[in-house]
C-alpha cells in the first residue's frame, strides 16, 4: 500500500482531464493505499469533489492567490510544503507545460529520480513500471525507480480514467509563499479554439496543403462540429498560414486524440513524432504516394477543400441523430 500524491491543473477555470487520468495512475500505484490530490489557486475548492469521485481522499486545497497563475517559484515552494507534510511514497504530476517545468525542479530538491511523459503504469510484484515512449514514439520503453520513491509525470490522453468514489477529506492548506524571483501582472491568451490541443479526443490538422489562413475554415468547421481541436504541421506555421501553438511533431506538441485526420500533411518523420501515436489516423492528401497514409489507418486520395466539406456535411447529418 503506498500513499500516491498527485499534482492536479486547472486550465481557464476547469479540471485539466490528464488531473484524472493521473489520479487513475495513482490509483493503480497506491494498491489500497491513499491518494492525495494537491489543487492550488483561488478557485481550486470547486474541484475537490471530482476529484473525490475519481480516487483522491484527500485533496489539499491551497487557495493562495499567487498561485492563480503559473510561475516555477510558487508551484515548488507550495508543492514542497506539501510534500513535507504527506511525506508521499509515490508523487505524479501531469505532463503539461507546467509539469515539465516543475516537476524536474522538484525531483532535484529531492533528489528524486523523474520519469517524464508516462502512457501506462502498472504494478508488478510490487514494483512500479512505467511505460513512456522514445526516438520520438518509435518505440516504448518500461522504467523502474530503483532508488528513492516513484515520480512521473504522466502524459494527457492515454490512460483511461475510471471513477472511484468514496469518502474525502478535504484540507485547507496554509503555505507560505516568499522571494519570488518573478510576479506575473498580466496573461494574454492567444484566441485559440475552446478546446485544449493536446487534450482534445479529435485533432484536425492542417499542413501546407491548406494553402493560406483562410484554407484552414474548413478544418475549423469540421473541428467544432466533432468538438475536436485544430493543429498544425511546421509547414503550414512556417508558411504563415496559422500559429505556432498549433504545431504539432518533434518541435511542437505531442497530441494522443482518439481521431487524428491530417488534411494536406506530406507526413515528415518529424510530423509523425507528435501524432503517430493517435488511436486513429485518417490522412487526405492528393498524392497517393504522400508519407503519411504509410501511418493512416484511413486515406483519402483527393483535395481537402473537396473532401473536408463532404466530411462536414456527413458528420453534421450522422450526428443530428445523435
Ligand atoms: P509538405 O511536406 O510541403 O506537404 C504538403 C502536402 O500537402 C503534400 O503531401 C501535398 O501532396 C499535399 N497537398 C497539397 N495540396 C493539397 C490539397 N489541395 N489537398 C490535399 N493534399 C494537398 N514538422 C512538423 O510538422 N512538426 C514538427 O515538430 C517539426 N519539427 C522539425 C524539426 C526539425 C529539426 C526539422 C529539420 C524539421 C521539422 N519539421 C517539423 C518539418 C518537417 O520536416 C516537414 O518539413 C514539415 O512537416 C512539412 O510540412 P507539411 O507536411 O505541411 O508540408
Amino acid at each position: 500500500m503506498r500513499k500516491v500524491l498527485v499534482l492536479t491543473e486547472a486550465k481557464a477555470g476547469n479540471l485539466r482531464s490528464v488531473s484524472l487520468e493521473a489520479l487513475t495512475a495513482a490509483h493503480r500505484i497506491a494498491e489500497g493505499g491513499e491518494i492525495i490530490a494537491v489543487a492550488l489557486g483561488s478557485d481550486a475548492n470547486q474541484f475537490a469533489n471530482v476529484l473525490g469521485k475519481h480516487g483522491a481522499k484527500k485533496i489539499y486545497i491551497i487557495g493562495n492567490k499567487v498561485l492563480d497563475v503559473y510561475t516555477t517559484d510558487a508551484y515548488s515552494q507550495a508543492l514542497r510544503q506539501v510534500i513535507d507534510v504527506v511525506q508521499p511514497d509515490a508523487i505524479l504530476m501531469p505532463h503539461t507545460a507546467i509539469g515539465k517545468d516543475l516537476a524536474p525542479r522538484i525531483a532535484a530538491r529531492y533528489g528524486l529520480g523523474l520519469v517524464s511523459d508516462v502512457i501506462d503504469v502498472q504494478v508488478d510484484n510490487g514494483d512500479v513500471i512505467f511505460t513512456r515512449p522514445i526516438y520520438s514514439g518509435k518505440a516504448f520503453e518500461k522504467k523502474k525507480v530503483v532508488s528513492g520513491i516513484p515520480f512521473a509525470t504522466v502524459r494527457p490522453n492515454n490512460i483511461p480514467v475510471e471513477e472511484i468514489s468514496g469518502t474525502i477529506e478535504i484540507l485547507h492548506f496554509h503555505v507560505e509563499i516568499k522571494d519570488l524571483r518573478t510576479i506575473v501582472k498580466e496573461v494574454v491568451h492567444k484566441t485559440t479554439g475552446d478546446v485544449d490541443l493536446s487534450e482534445a479526443k479529435v485533432v484536425i490538422s492542417g499542413g501546407r496543403g491548406v494553402k493560406s489562413a483562410d484554407g484552414f475554415k474548413p478544418l475549423q468547421e469540421l473541428a467544432d462540429i466533432l468538438d475536436g481541436a485544430v493543429g498544425a504541421s511546421r509547414g503550414a506555421c512556417d508558411a504563415e498560414y496559422c500559429d505556432y501553438s498549433l504545431q504539432i511533431g518533434q518541435t511542437g506538441k505531442v497530441v494522443t486524440p482518439d481521431l487524428y485526420i491530417a488534411c494536406g500533411i506530406s507526413g515528415a518523420i518529424q510530423h509523425l513524432a507528435g501524432m503517430s501515436n493517435a488511436k486513429i489516423v485518417v490522412a487526405i492528401n492528393k498524392d497517393p504516394e504522400a508519407p503519411i497514409f504509410q501511418v493512416a489507418d484511413y486515406g483519402i486520395v483527393g483535395d481537402l477543400f473537396e473532401v473536408i466539406p463532404l466530411l462536414t456535411e456527413e458528420f453534421k447529418k450522422v450526428l443530428a441523430h445523435v
